[in-house]
């Protein structure tokens, strides 16, 4: 192992080198929804309490940004309008990431693909890695509530994590909170017509895999939880030969 790719700074690796935990082999999961959907959030418990890994895309690149890393530093100004950072650069990411020790008991994958052609080179990664199929959850949230709920957004200027909005500093670290450069209302809703261009056709790229669901992510955060963790068992339980 040569240590972790350049654009991945330490945070990227939080759980390396810990216990291969409980869940049997290959739960590799992706969590889709638009912006402000909750679909971090609810990652971040379901690595959590499965023991797995939780690969954010935009979590690692905004660690790179504050790291300095050069090609996140490229990457900035498009996040910052809104825009998407091109594929080349965000496969080659996931791809090292996912290579990882720490990566083989499986994944929760926040933020990729958000394109048809990150849909389509995952698959390819999935087939050489041999370890188990995609499962693929879309939370649902109306458009007027995602902005809503981007406005009130605020994030841990220490840990990235999200914060509840009345929150004065943040519950996990007690670091200072921030609003995100791209939750301010012009660049969510250029955000917000990105994903529906782009990232809603990778919906229907999944959509008929046995192994796809749909979650009401308008609910609160416990009922999501409960429908989202029903719904990966019952489509980790999908058969083999069905695939
Ligand atoms: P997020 O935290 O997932 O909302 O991502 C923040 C920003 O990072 C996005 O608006 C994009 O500019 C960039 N980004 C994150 N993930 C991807 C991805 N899979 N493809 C392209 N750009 C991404």
């Amino acid at each position: 192992m040569t240590g972790p790719p350049k654009l991945l700074g330490r945070r990227a690796f939080p759980d390396a080198g810990r216990d291969a935990g409980m869940e049997p082999m290959g739960l590799n999961v992706i969590m889709m929804g638009a912006p402000g959907a909750g679909k971090g959030t609810q990652a971040g418990r379901f690595a959590r309490e499965r023991g797995l890994l939780k690969i954010s895309t935009g979590d690692i690149l905004r660690e790179a940004i504050r790291a300095g890393n050069p090609i996140a530093l490229e990457a900035k100004a498009r996040m910052d309008r809104g825009e998407l950072v091109d594929d080349p650069t965000i496969i080659a990411m996931v791809k090292e990431r996912l290579m990882q020790p720490d990566a083989q008991q499986g994944f929760v994958l926040d933020g990729f693909p958000r394109t048809v052609g990150q849909a389509e080179a995952l698959d390819v990664i999935m087939r050489e890695r041999n370890n188990g199929p995609l499962i693929v959850v879309d939370v649902e949230v109306p458009p007027q509530e995602l902005v809503r709920r981007l406005a009130m957004r605020r994030i841990c200027v220490k840990c990235g994590n999200n914060a509840l909005p009345s929150a004065a500093r943040c519950a996990g670290c007690g670091g200072e909170l921030e609003q995100r450069a791209d939750d301010n209302q012009d660049v969510v809703l250029e955000r917000l017509n990105v994903y529906q261009r782009t990232t809603k056709p990778v919906l229907e790229f999944y959509r008929e895999r046995p192994t796809f669901r749909v979650v009401n992510g308008a609910q609160s955060l416990e009922r999501v939880a409960h429908d989202l963790d029903a719904m990966i068992d019952d489509a980790a339980g999908v058969k083999a030969e069905s695939l």
